[in-house]
This record gives C-alpha cells, sequence and structure tokens, in this order.
C-alpha cells in the first residue's frame, strides 16, 4: 500500500504543500514543534534515507537545502533544524525545523495545535519565498 506521504505527492491526502521539483515535494507538518516546521520528501517512495540512490538522495539534500532558506526568509528564527527521524512514516522524509533554541528540536514535546488558516498562511508564505530563489 502506498505510503501517506505518497497518497499527498499525488494528491489523494491534502497537505499544505510549500514547494515541488521533478523528484521531491515539501510540506508542512501536521503536528509542527514550531510554526514552519516543513517535511521534505522523495516522489520515490523508499522507507530508509540511506536505502534512496545515490542520485534521489542527492537531489533529496539539494531540495532541503533550497527550502530551507525559503522557511528561514518566511519564519522568523535564528536557523532552521534539519532531522530525519523516519519513526512513524515509512517514506524517507527530512524535518526542517525552525530554530530559536536547542530544545526547538525536541520531538517528545508537545506539538502545536494551528488552526487551517495559520498552516495556510505559513505555507504560502514559505511558498512565496521559495518561487524567489
Ligand atoms: P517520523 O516518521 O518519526 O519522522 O514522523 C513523521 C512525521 O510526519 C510526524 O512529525 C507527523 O506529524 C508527520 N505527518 C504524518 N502524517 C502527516 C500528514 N498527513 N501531513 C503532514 N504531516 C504528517
Amino acid at each position: 500500500m502506498a505510503s501517506v506521504f505518497t497518497r499527498i505527492i499525488n494528491g489523494e491526502i491534502p497537505s499544505y504543500k510549500v514547494a515541488e521539483n521533478e523528484t521531491c515535494y515539501a510540506f508542512l507538518d501536521i503536528n509542527p514543534l514550531k510554526e514552519g516546521h516543513t517535511l521534505v520528501v522523495p516522489k520515490k517512495e523508499v522507507d530508509y534515507i540511506f536505502d534512496l540512490d545515490e542520485d534521489t538522495y542527492v537531489q533529496l539534500q539539494l531540495f532541503a537545502r533550497k527550502v530551507a532558506v525559503a522557511v528561514k526568509a518566511a519564519v522568523p528564527c535564528k536557523r532552521v533544524g534539519v532531522a530525519v527521524l523516519g519513526m512513524e512514516v515509512p517514506h524517507a522524509h527530512i524535518h526542517l525545523v525552525p530554530l530559536d533554541s536547542e530544545g526547538d528540536m525536541d520531538f517528545r514535546k508537545t506539538k502545536l495545535s494551528l488552526s487551517e488558516g495559520r498552516f495556510e498562511a505559513i505555507a504560502s508564505a514559505i511558498a512565496a519565498e521559495y518561487a524567489k530563489l
């Protein structure tokens, strides 16, 4: 069965999309650690990030860098943190989390609950910055 992220990429499940290219897709995490918490995924469905073929892995990292620049421009923060967990969804992905302190990257803490309007506003702000790059 297709992963939830493949279903998002295919438009079968809604997402707050921030960017897309030929090989990758980026959207807001629905349970964010911070406003602007973004997931970057390869369109190719592979569970473990280090099982990706080299070309897809490089494309994913280059795309994540560009999206991180857009996140930093759109969301007030000191820097954008990067994490790979994959404990919940078996489709390789990179978390980009706007950081003001080390604790902002603690995945055990209670996630933010944002309104649909807030998610939409953040996603469109990041998308607008991505379009400038
Ligand atoms: P992990 O696999 O441990 O890296 O965690 C998966 C992440 O995907 C979690 O932070 C979830 O909140 C997020 N997530 C799961 N389903 C969705 C979805 N439908 N839309 C956006 N984010 C999701």
